[in-house]
């Protein structure tokens, strides 16, 4: 019994966790998307990525994949459209044979109170982060069902779960993730499909950047780790959802946020 287990031990750590999978990642041209493909290639994982306007990013993320070892393509497509994000999947079906995991990753803000905010800018909020779930959720729906599994994983917010002045339209969305992913676990786990939720707190990329500086070390300040996230890790917990480790967890949103929702 005792050899039986150091084999499976050996067998996991010599082993890539996402070897030969098919992973399709929304908005992969910079930020967590970008370091999550980064990171699925180094885990054997064949990548399939958007981008909506960064077309030369995207076109660079493709070779830097394919240095791994593993199959990569970018294809630019705005996740808020409907037909558009049917047509991606049925190209990643042609391109890549199927899709085993889905990345909801690609998001925006709109940050403004609720006083000034402008049906545009909450439109705009929830068509990129919570429709475009919807979209790409439906259109995988397909593949995943003929193979009878799958691992979706979409990117909420600690704002999501918390709320936050200032975001009213960015929290509706996230927390509108969550939702979803908790009822798309309850529908198709019989079919072996899981679909889980990954709750970032203060994660340092472009969209952090642009913030005063003081703001940030406030931040660092509250947070019980006292730093802010890195992409690295959000891909971290991203593989581990994706991977084979987690086959027994669907439905849950785990927070990724140094302490912060403690
Ligand atoms: P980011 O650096 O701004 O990158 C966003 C990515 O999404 C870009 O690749 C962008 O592509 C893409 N994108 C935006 N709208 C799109 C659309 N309609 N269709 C396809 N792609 C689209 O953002 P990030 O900080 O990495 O955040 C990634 C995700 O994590 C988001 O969902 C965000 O809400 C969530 N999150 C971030 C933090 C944080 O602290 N950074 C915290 C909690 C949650 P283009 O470059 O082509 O526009």
């Amino acid at each position: 019994m005792a050899y039986t287990y150091d084999l499976k031990r050996t067998n996991y750590k010599h082993m890539k966790l996402l070897e030969g999978k098919v992973a399709l990642i929304t908005g992969a041209s910079r930020g967590i998307g970008r370091g999550i493909a980064l990171r699925f290639a180094e885990q054997g994982a064949n990548v399939a990525f958007t981008y909506l306007s960064s077309v030369e990013k995207g076109e660079a993320l493709a070779k830097e994949l394919e240095a791994y070892g593993v199959k990569a393509k970018g294809y630019r497509s705005d996740a808020a459209d409907f037909k558009a994000a049917d047509e991606l999947v049925s190209s990643v079906v042609a391109d890549f044979g199927t899709v085993d995991i889905l990345v909801n990753n690609a998001g925006i803000t709109r940050d403004t109170l609720l006083m000034r905010m402008s049906e545009q800018q909450w439109d705009e909020v929830m068509n990129a982060n919570l429709k475009s779930v919807f979209n790409l959720t439906k259109a995988v729906q397909k593949p995943m069902l003929k193979q009878r599994k799958g691992s979706i994983i979409n990117m909420s917010s600690v704002v999501g779960v918390k709320g936050n002045a200032g975001q009213s339209n960015y929290a509706a969305s996230k927390a509108g993730i969550i939702g979803f992913t908790k009822s798309v676990a309850l529908e198709l786990g019989s079919r072996n499909i899981r679909s889980n939720a990954i709750a970032p707190g203060f994660i340092e990329t472009e969209m952090t950047d642009v913030l005063d500086p003081k703001v940030v070390q406030g931040w660092r300040d509250t947070i019980p780790l006292k730093r802010g996230g890195s992409v690295d890790d959000i891909a971290n917990a991203t593989i581990f959802l994706a991977s084979d480790m987690s086959a027994y967890i669907t439905g849950q949103t785990l927070n990724v946020c140094g302490g912060m929702l403690t």
